[in-house]
């Protein structure tokens, strides 16, 4: 695996206006320096602790996200210096995370993740269940957290046009909840979707951000 090469390769692939997410989840922190020594600011992990850890120890100019389900009682861990929570899917993480915020003095930017695959097992709102959250009064209360778009991933499968349909339901579902609760709000903007397998079907289906994670750093061992 040549990290910097790939690095390089897949900025050069970025589409206008795209960021990339390196998800180093499960990879040492000289696997992450290869990449930030290329160019790359932008590592994404999905367990709280080890992205606590990587974080102490790593160069202070990383801009971590958090792509995996956070569980309330470890926003705390994580809300002094996360940049971008992706999985949100609650109206009550929304709460603790807001709660969070305002103990750290700082707003918390998060995705609400929507499920938008055919697989039961994966986390995530419906259309309907992010109306109720916006059009409740509770939601109107949070002070300390910044809704910056959406967040989806699409089935694991070999048929492009099931992954394209997904991704552009997520499309969909961004430009409606915009233009229905975001209209002059510039920050909410991001559809993070793409990942090693999909990531050219979803730039070409309007993604912002993608997180990608094998092609950088190579096959993950879990244990
Ligand atoms: C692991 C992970 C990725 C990266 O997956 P790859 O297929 O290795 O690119 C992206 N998004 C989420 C939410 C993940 O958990």
């Amino acid at each position: 695996m040549d990290i910097a090469e790939n690095i390089n390769q897949l900025q050069q692939e970025l589409a206008a206006g795209v960021r990339m997410v390196a998800v180093s989840k499960t990879k040492p922190n000289e696997d992450i320096l290869d990449a930030y020594q290329a160019g790359q600011r932008i590592f994404g992990e999905n367990k709280v602790q080890e992205l606590s850890r990587k974080a102490d120890e790593l160069p202070k100019d990383i801009e971590w996200h958090f792509i995996g389900h956070l569980q309330t009682n470890k926003v705390k861990y994580i809300a002094p210096f996360v940049s971008l929570l992706h999985g949100v899917d609650s109206l009550k993480l929304l709460k603790v995370i807001n709660k969070e915020g305002i103990k750290n003095n700082r707003t918390i930017n998060c995705l609400l993740q929507f499920h938008i695959a055919e697989e039961e097992t994966k986390f995530g709102l419906d259309k309907e269940e992010a109306v109720e959250i916006f059009e409740s009064d509770d939601f109107a209360e949070l002070t300390h957290v910044k809704v910056c778009g959406v967040m989806g991933m699409a089935t694991y499968t070999e048929d492009e046009n099931q992954i394209r349909k997904e991704f552009r339901n997520l499309k969909n579902i961004f430009e409606e909840l915009k233009n229905d609760y975001f209209a002059t709000d510039d920050s909410f903007c991001e559809i993070s979707m793409g990942m090693s397998g999909d990531y050219n079907i979803a730039m070409e289906e309007g993604s912002t951000m993608i997180r990608v994670g094998s092609l950088i750093f190579g096959e993950r061992n879990y244990h």
